[in-house]
């Protein structure tokens, strides 16, 4: 059954400003010239920062483009699940299942 229901940020209640987010730790590095001392033991740079590496940590999730929080997926009204896809985005499930659940307890 396909349901189509607005999504809205549970933090400023906004409503199409939901995004994926990932997070990347990024090794930078600036060589040092160690041929040509100044005094003092002083190494001067020899270039600008340049890029070693680029690794993303941890999952994928949900973020908020308006109020840039991180979205527990839990506060998201009506949504029992949040699957991330590499390409076709994210499906919100929604949580019909655990109201059912928690009405027969
Ligand atoms: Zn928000």
């Amino acid at each position: 059954m396909v349901r189509e229901f607005n999504v809205k940020c549970p933090k400023c209640g906004r409503e199409d400003v939901l995004a994926v987010g990932r997070k990347r730790t990024i090794v930078e590095y600036r060589v040092l010239n160690t041929k040509n001392k100044v005094a003092g033991g002083h190494y001067p740079y020899k270039g600008n920062w340049k890029q070693e590496s680029a690794k993303i940590d941890g999952k994928e999730f949900i973020r908020c483009n308006a109020c840039e929080n991180k979205i527990d997926v839990s506060e998201i009204e009506g949504v029992g699940e949040v699957k991330i896809d590499k390409t076709k985005g994210a499906l919100f499930v929604n949580d019909f299942l655990d109201k059912f659940l928690e009405k027969d307890e």
